[in-house]
């Protein structure tokens, strides 16, 4: 029997709502609002990765980690039957897991709220005082750095295959679960089964990649994993 495993995207995908945008959203002083602003271009023309983007926003941000984290508890909704499908994965001994380019001060309090808090969560970790006001110190983790075909600054291969690793490798399935960009090299070259919405799923469908399409909720990859689980216990 082989045993699977999930890996989200958070910002709109597991989280039905962009979390990291709302957090610099009116906490940048307009930095972020301004499409024209000097940090969107040197994003855009390639002068900064994605995440030195992410951390010149967080580093002007107005408030304490306690408060975002605050905010982004109050703010965030996680896509409806997310915790169905955990719940099933989790009882047939599989690993629900977060990769994302984000960062673990805004993803984890939305989780905890939903009683998720089970989910591994591979994403920025910010380190200062709670209370404390920034610049902060931003860790990544080890599974970010392993090397992928891609080459890229970012991508998602790494936490897939260590999420495989850990549930008994070859055999073992894991589904990824995305919406962007930032989700196509963990989507053509990790996944062995791909649920997707909006850009990543137009990108699978351009490239052949066999994708699922979820909307609203998580419902095709609730009915996908069921019925792998009851295939499983037919065995
Ligand atoms: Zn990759």
């Amino acid at each position: 029997m082989s045993i699977i495993s999930v890996v989200f995207d958070f910002d709109s995908t597991l989280a039905t709502t962009y979390v990291g945008g709302e957090m610099l959203r009116g906490h940048t002083g307009g930095m972020y609002e301004d499409e024209t602003a000097e940090v969107h271009q040197r994003f855009r023309s390639g002068i900064t990765t994605l995440l030195e983007y992410q951390e010149e926003g967080f580093n002007v941000i107005d408030e304490s980690i306690s408060e975002m984290s605050q905010r982004a508890a109050d703010y965030a909704v996680i896509r409806p039957l997310a915790r169905e499908v955990c719940e099933q994965i989790w009882n047939s001994g599989g690993t629900v897991a977060v990769a994302s380019a984000g960062l673990d001060i805004y993803i984890r309090p939305p989780l905890d709220k939903a009683g998720l808090d089970k989910i591994e969560i591979h994403a920025g970790m910010v380190t200062a005082d709670p209370t404390g006001l920034p610049p902060f110190r931003y860790d990544y983790p080890s599974s970010f750095k392993d090397t992928c075909q891609s080459g890229g600054a970012f991508c998602k291969c790494g936490v897939i295959n260590s999420v495989r690793r850990e549930n008994g490798g070859a055999d073992a399935e894991v589904i990824f679960v995305g919406d962007g960009t930032v989700d196509q090299c963990a989507a053509t070259n990790a996944a062995d089964t791909v649920f997707a919405t909006r850009k990543l799923f137009d990108y699978c469908n351009y490239n052949g990649i066999p994708a699922t399409e979820f909307d609203e909720d998580f419902e095709p990859l609730l009915s996908y994993v069921l019925s792998k689980i009851s295939e499983n216990g037919d065995r």
